[in-house]
């Protein structure tokens, strides 16, 4: 059985950054990894392009984090986006800032990313071994051993040992919740796993009006309603963009809060967020008597609203108001309609379909879709400083397998690394 100051349970990002910080700091450190690859859900991080962190401020930064915003602090504050943009860069990879603040490799190839952290690993001597799926951890003499399958005999032990097998999004790449069990050994509570940055599902009839409407998107604003009561608005700063899908909505509004969403909620979107609904109104009203032979789509798509979005949500609108209404020239396609001919009923129908189009929530995707898990091993239960468990000493967790989640932007692999920073110090600061 091999001997190691530090062992690490996950290759992904947290679990590798943390080994080669760890190194460098003077400890011997094996990983065991359960795929033959490592980082696998690395490799899809960004469309591939791996957005790996975000250029918002620290203080900004926190608040990515939600109720995690004190928890996650003193890890961020330790190892910061520019420490590690200073990181990837001494091994040269250079990052690049998009307009939007996001932070990506200069090649846009999470590959690379990946590649540099394995050479790194490499050049630190640190032992990976593939195909060990870890099952169950002995803790003896101050020392953890790890075991896999059914076996109860460790084949590699360590001093400190560093749980860092992410959560249960995306189980396609390895995480599928097993750090949750191991944690649970030594006693941890584990806050009940849910998908996170997933898209939405909506009811099938709303569907069926904007499946032409996939790969749109488009500015707004939006209301969250559960029994009638308007319970959130998200969006109305900065005016969150949603993109249109085959099944739903996603986008960042929608990811970022998909959290709070619940299957039988009420989402109303505001598509003309630069308008208050009394300015609408007004502007409307006026476009009509002074375009009468204009199609009503004209006035929404001089709004911003693109052309094909805005025939689907006056299709919608009308078809409602086609079955309490025989009116006149509904059949036509929606976009041609010419403003001379709508009801003064009808106009306010549609101008109510683009500022509060209502979608009912059929689901919020789960695991196997989700780019994150909200959940996981209990932060009261981790020194914030160390990623040290509170309750067995020299056990430390890493990355997603906490019960940490960031907005998306980046803020997840930063927690990923930071996390393992701090880790990968406190497990050294054991063998000063
Ligand atoms: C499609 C998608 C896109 C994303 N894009 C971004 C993005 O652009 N920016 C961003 O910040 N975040 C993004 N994320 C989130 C980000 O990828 C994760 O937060 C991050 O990978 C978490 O790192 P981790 O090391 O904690 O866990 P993981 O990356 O999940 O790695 C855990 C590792 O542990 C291994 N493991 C699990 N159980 C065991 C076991 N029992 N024994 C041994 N090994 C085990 C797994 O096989 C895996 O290799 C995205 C996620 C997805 C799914």
């Amino acid at each position: 059985m091999k001997s190691y100051d530090l062992a690490v349970i996950g290759a992904g990002p947290a679990g590798l950054f943390a080994a080669v910080k760890a190194s460098n700091a003077g400890l011997s450190v094996c990983i065991a990894e359960a795929n033959s690859r490592p980082g696998l859900k690395l490799l899809v991080t960004g469309q591939g392009k791996c957005n790996i962190t975000n250029s918002v401020g620290l203080p900004d930064m926190l608040k990515k984090y939600g109720q995690r915003e004190k928890f996650v602090r003193k890890c961020l504050y330790a190892f910061s986006a520019d420490d590690l943009t200073e990181f990837f860069n001494g091994c040269g990879l250079r990052l690049t800032e998009r307009d939007d603040g996001k932070i990506f490799p200069e090649t846009e190839s999470a590959r690379d990313v990946l590649n540099c952290l394995l050479n790194m690993c490499t050049k630190s001597d640190i032992d990976i071994m593939y195909n060990r799926r870890i099952s169950g951890v002995s803790a003896e003499n101050g020392r953890f051993g790890l075991c896999t399958g059914n076996g109860n005999e460790p084949f590699a032990s360590a001093s400190s040992l560093l749980i860092a097998t992410g959560g249960m999004s995306y189980p396609s790449t390895g995480s599928r919740g097993d750090g949750y069990l191991l944690a649970e050994q030594f006693g941890h509570t584990i806050i009940v796993p849910k998908p996170a940055l997933s898209s939405l599902k909506i009811l099938p009839d709303a569907l069926h009006f904007f499946r032409g409407c996939a790969g749109i998107t488009v500015s707004c604003s939006l209301s969250l309603f559960r029994d009638g009561k308007k319970l959130h608005s998200y969006g109305t700063r900065e005016h969150g963009i949603l993109l249109y899908t085959h099944t739903g909505l996603s986008g960042p509004v929608i990811i970022d809060n998909s959290r709070d969403f619940r299957s039988g909620d009420e989402l109303a979107v505001n598509l003309i967020p630069h308008l208050n609904p009394e300015e609408a109104g007004t502007r409307l009203l006026a476009f009509c008597n002074s375009n009468g032979k204009s199609g009503i789509k004209r006035f929404f798509t001089e709004e911003g609203v693109p052309g094909r979005l805005a025939s689907a949500v006056i299709d919608y609108a009308l078809s409602a108001a086609e079955s309490a209404d025989s009116g006149a020239g509904l059949s036509k396609s929606s976009g041609d309609i010419r403003c001379a001919e709508l009801s003064a009923q009808n106009r306010r129908k549609i101008l109510e379909a683009f500022t509060a189009l209502r979608f009912s929530v059929a689901g919020v995707d789960g695991f196997k879709k989700a780019m994150c898990t909200a959940g996981g091993v209990d932060t009261a239960e981790i020194n914030p400083s160390t990623m040290e468990s509170r309750l067995q000493p020299g056990l430390f967790f890493a990355g997603e397998v906490i019960d940490v989640d960031g907005d998306s932007g980046g803020y997840n692999l930063q927690f990923a690394f930071s996390s393992a920073a701090a880790a990968a110090k406190g497990a050294a600061g054991r063998n000063s």
